[in-house]
């Protein structure tokens, strides 16, 4: 058994939406197939993933780096010990070898990409969907129930109203979603105060309401909206400056006691360590994001969830960042406390299949082979071209 081509394209995002930092109009994703050798029905077995959402397409390090050394070594050396299927572990090492160790940035997601290619592709050889395989892979129970999911929306829209926030809230709770979150930080303090009151007459109930102000705030802004929010009971707040400012981070744990989110833009097990330990975070209460699809995949994941749970964090805690089929088949194998969800937004990644069921606030995976994607169909035919051989 052998990889016999790496393929990837970059693929835009369609999006003219708006946090308080970013305008994705203009983001992009790398899209990976990881052909191999083996048959089925006709055809190559094909692994996919992505590097999740939010961040950009890593089309030179994949073609420069990353895919060539995956390419030249040795086959079997990518092989697991039973030969079914492939190492994700050693695709990590040798993807990564004469890289060195920090200053993730940009890498962390290529590799990311090609690592959850190659738990897709291994669900696909086994004939199974990736939250079975994986659960099984790492001898957990398979999950028993849904996926508790929430929409991530608010964002700010050209020409954006409280009117324009409520009637997309009540959308997502017209389509099964019961707890929602909203950017903030891109309004003045007033409006966003608007903005989450609106949130919460939708939701009927603070605590499944929470906000993101991606990164915006410096310490005292921070603490004015934390005053802010302190009225309210919401679920979280999230990102209230910038991610790598753990002592700012520790200066408003100390003042906001509600819930705070934070880790989707730190990409390690190391990055994780020191977050944890001089955050200021809270293990009885606060919530971790990281996410597998710009954290070199679900193999460093798991030595970040090792990490967080040494250092007093419950799965339940561990919420990733990135709403798509990748992350709730991840988040149902682990048993993570919910998957990000973003409803029609972020096309042709955003959003899950219609195979995936919604309902009162769960979602569950479909059981097609491996992640499903093929199954999205605003993915399927740009799928189509990267695989056809
Ligand atoms: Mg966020």
């Amino acid at each position: 058994m052998r990889i016999t081509a790496i393929n990837e394209r970059t693929v835009n995002l369609k999006s003219s939406i708006a946090n308080a930092v970013v305008n994705f109009s203009t983001h992009t994703v790398s899209l990976v197939a990881v052909v191999s050798d083996q048959i089925r029905d006709g055809k190559p077995v094909v692994g996919l993933a992505f590097n999740s959402i939010g961040r950009f397409a890593q089309g030179g390090i994949l073609r420069e780096r990353l895919i060539p050394r995956l390419l030249q070594v040795d086959p079997s050396s990518l092989l697991n010990k039973q030969e079914d299927g492939f190492d994700a572990d050693a695709v990590v090492r040798t993807g990564m070898c004469n890289e060195k160790p920090g200053g993730h940035g940009d890498r962390a997601g290529a590799m990311a990409a090609l690592e959850l290619a190659i738990w897709d592709l291994n669900a696909k050889l086994a004939g199974e969907p990736a939250y079975i395989h994986i659960a099984r892979h790492l001898s957990l129970e398979p999950p028993q129930k849904g996926v508790r999911v929430y929409a991530a929306g608010g964002y700010y829209y050209p020409g954006h109203s409280v009117s324009q926030l409520r009637a997309e809230l009540m959308n997502y709770r017209d389509s099964g979603y019961h707890s929602y979150k909203i950017k903030i930080g891109g309004a003045s303090l007033a409006d966003d105060m608007r903005r989450v009151e609106t949130a919460i007459d939708v939701a009927e109930k603070p605590n499944a309401v929470a906000v993101d102000a991606n990164g915006r705030f410096d310490l005292q802004t921070a603490k004015d909206y934390g005053a802010a929010l302190s009225d309210y009971d919401l679920s979280w707040f999230e990102e209230p400056c910038d991610p790598l400012d753990f002592t700012l981070m520790s200066d408003l744990s100390s003042d906001y006691q509600g819930p705070l989110a934070t880790g989707e833009n730190l990409f390690s097990a190391v990055d994780t360590k020191n977050l944890t330990q001089f955050a200021g975070l809270r293990p009885d209460r606060d919530i971790l994001q990281m996410d597998p699809g710009l954290s070199y995949g679900l193999t460093e994941y798991l030595q970040i969830l090792q990490v967080a749970g040494e250092a007093g964090f419950k799965r339940s805690q561990c919420i990733p960042h990135g709403g798509h089929l990748i992350n709730l088949h991840i988040v149902a194998a682990l048993g993570l406390g919910g998957c990000e969800a973003y409803p029609g937004v972020f096309q042709p990644f955003g959003g899950f299949s219609p195979q995936c069921t919604l309902a009162n606030g769960y979602i569950w995976p479909d059981d097609a082979p491996g992640f499903g994607l093929e199954q999205k169909q605003e993915l399927a035919p740009i799928i189509a071209s990267l695989t056809e051989i």
